[in-house]
């Protein structure tokens, strides 16, 4: 347990850094908090940056609000963990010594093999960059990646005019995330809006030709496109933990607590990982241990550690949330839609799907009834409680 003399340093300025750093301080946390962080900017929120931030520049990587008191080093890397010795090494060659760490370095985003990389959109800078793009004369985007991101560029590039391909190596991408029912559903909404998908084919190739670029793709078919964007998911941000001695496979293995794990089994009571990075064992994925990367966790992440730094009692375990937009629409998804799906319920103005197994609710996803998720979160935590 920390004490109030003590300093904790948070390595991470984003949105979980920021979180552990408010719950350490209302849960009674005096003593110094020293944050590193690779970017120079501070902490803002990322969710905007597919959606709003590339229709309208104001507000794009605008510092989130905080109370808490830290004292933040921008634009500093971590470079090494020694546990043993207490200290992180920092790409100044400076070494900071600490009472209690918090890992929180989250993910960036995967490219394309090659030369032509394409855009990837993981910063306040790739927006800004992807905006003026597509604020530009309007042409032909190919968007390799039908996960999120994808989804949401290819919205914000239909309402500028450009033509938009959709290729995924997947023939229904994103169904484990929000189930078939719904993902099936979110796709015909992407050709409705006049988006052609290419599923089920992979991306072999970029080349320049002239002033354009050609997408070569697994059947032999060749895109043409002024752009193209990346949306293959994240990596862990762990190779400054090499040699640490945490098990770092897919991100910080954690406890339940969110305590850092080594690789002989150990759970470390005064380093904590949160966030994208954390790989923490959760009863929504019956006990393994999974990595989210949504934003709401990093909240829960945040109060657990920040508890079980403290000493104190583990706060309530709640469903994992997220959400993503598809033109006008909202999608929420609340526990694990996994499972045997239920007919489409309907709402007032959208739709939930539900999933069980052996009859006891496990997750549910709904499009545009917001009101539905309360008694849905509250049927998941009674019955993860029975
Ligand atoms: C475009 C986009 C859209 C999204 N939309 C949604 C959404 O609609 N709904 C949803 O639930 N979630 C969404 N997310 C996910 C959500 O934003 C993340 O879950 C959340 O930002 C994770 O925060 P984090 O602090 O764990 O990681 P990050 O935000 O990645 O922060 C980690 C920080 O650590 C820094 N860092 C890395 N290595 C080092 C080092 N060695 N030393 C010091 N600092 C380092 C990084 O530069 C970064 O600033 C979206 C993410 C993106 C990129």
């Amino acid at each position: 347990m920390i004490r109030a003399s003590e300093r904790t340093v948070i390595v991470g300025g984003g949105f979980a850094g920021l979180r552990t750093a408010e719950a350490l301080r209302s849960r009674g946390f005096s003593g110094d908090l020293l944050g590193v962080s690779a970017e120079a900017r501070y902490t803002y929120a990322r969710p905007p940056l597919s959606k709003e931030a590339l229709r309208n520049p104001d507000g794009v990587g605008a510092p989130l609000p905080t109370t808490a008191d830290v004292r933040w080093q921008l634009g500093v890397t971590a470079t090494g963990l020694d546990v043993t010795g207490g200290y992180v090494e920092l790409d100044d060659d400076r070494r900071v010594a600490f009472d209690a760490v918090v890992l929180a370095t989250g993910v960036r985003a995967r490219h394309l093999p090659g030369p032509i990389r394409g855009m990837a959109l993981r910063t306040a800078e790739d927006a800004e960059w992807l905006r003026s793009v597509l604020h530009g004369t309007p042409g032909r985007v190919v968007i390799v990646g039908a996960g999120f991101v994808g989804s949401e560029v290819a919205v914000a590039a239909r309402s500028r005019q450009w033509h938009v391909t959709v290729v995924d190596v997947s023939p229904s991408p994103l169904a484990t995330a929000l189930g078939p029912h719904v993902a099936r559903w979110l796709w015909e909404q992407h050709r409705a809006h006049g988006i052609e998908l290419r599923l089920g084919d992979p991306v072999v190739a970029i080349e320049k030709a002239e002033a354009r670029l050609h997408v070569l793709l697994g059947t032999g078919d060749k895109l043409i496109a002024d752009a193209v964007v990346t949306g293959l998911g994240a990596r862990p941000n762990t190779e400054w933990l090499d040699g640490s001695g945490l098990d770092i496979t897919d991100g910080v293995l954690t406890d339940a607590a969110q305590r850092a794990v080594t690789t002989g089994g150990t759970a470390l009571p005064n380093v904590v990982a949160v966030g994208d990075l954390a790989r923490t064992p959760t009863r929504w994925a019956d006990g393994e241990a999974v990595r989210w990367e949504h934003w709401a966790g990093a909240t829960t992440d945040a109060h657990r550690a920040a508890a079980a730094l403290m000493g104190q009692n583990l706060p309530a375990d709640v469903p994992p949330v997220f959400w993503t937009d598809v033109y006008e629409h909202r999608v929420q998804v609340i526990g694990l839609p996994k499972g045997v799906e239920s007919e489409p319920e309907a709402g007032p103005r959208g739709f939930c799907v539900g999933y069980r197994a052996g009859g006891v609710l496990t997750g549910a996803v709904a499009v545009n009834w917001p009101q539905r998720l309360p008694m849905l979160r509250r049927e998941l935590c009674q019955r993860a409680a029975a």
